[in-house]
């Protein structure tokens, strides 16, 4: 069994360092938004974790813009019979209906209806809209549900898209972003990133106190964030065409 134990920030990467009983250390870099994860053996301190990062920092970062570019790709097709994700679902594009845009769902299919002289980007633009009222739409009644018991409140709750974070805190306005990708997961993975940007507005950092009381407050974050960071994406990102 092992644990997640501990974060790093490494020239704005912030990392999950995992100790195991294990010789070597090994990098992994996770889509859809490049996080990675050290797995580490129990002798080495956070030094040497910290240099083994700063030696593999190029690498890293080609990882990580290869998974953009990969996501920007798939993002502009916006054709009938790709799959796309909503909430976790996974659902059929039909995009062969035009009129005035507007996005809809009706069982397994996601319907997307555009003027018919709409291109790839103009489609993909119609949709993020969409996917941006579904976050927005979501986000009130989670803080209903969490400020009492994580005991903050946000000042404000901004949708933005992100290249490598799922949500983000700023502390000094209380402000937190969430990215509107969060809209194609479970809905467990977007309350996850509430509360634990919630959680900043009392720690900063990832530090001991922050994980007490994301241990506290929600005990089954770890399952949370790891589904928000597996697999399914790997689909949608090569999409169904290539
Ligand atoms: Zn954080």
């Amino acid at each position: 069994m092992s644990t997640a134990n501990s974060y790093l920030s490494v020239a704005g990467i912030s990392i999950d360092v995992v100790y195991k009983d294990i010789k070597n250390l090994h990098i992994s870099v996770y889509p859809p938004v490049g996080r990675v994860r050290i797995a580490a053996p129990k002798r080495l301190d956070e030094d040497a974790i910290r240099l083994a990062v700063v030696q593999r920092l190029p690498w890293i970062k080609k990882q990580r813009e290869q998974l953009r570019g990969a996501d920007r790709q798939t993002q502009r097709r916006m054709i009938s019979g790709e799959t796309h994700y909503v909430w976790g679902e996974r659902l059929r594009l039909d995009a062969s209906r035009h009129g005035r845009a507007r996005v809809g769902l009706a069982g397994k299919t996601l319907w997307l209806t555009t003027p018919a002289d709409y291109d790839e980007n103009q489609r993909w633009a119609v949709l993020d809209r969409w996917y941006r009222t579904q976050l927005k739409d979501a986000v009130p009644p989670l803080l209903d549900k969490w400020q009492p018991i994580v005991g903050r409140e946000a000042a404000a709750v901004v949708v933005r898209r992100m290249k490598t974070k799922w949500g983000t805190c700023q502390v000094v306005s209380r402000s937190i972003w969430l990215n509107p990708e969060l809209a194609k997961k479970n809905p467990r993975c977007l309350e996850y990133i509430v509360v634990h940007e919630l959680t900043h507005l009392i720690e900063r950092t990832h530090n001991e106190r922050f994980i007490e009381l994301m241990d506290l407050h929600m005990p089954d974050w770890r399952a949370r964030r790891d589904e928000l960071n597996a697999a399914p994406l790997a689909e949608e990102q090569w999409g169904p065409h290539g």
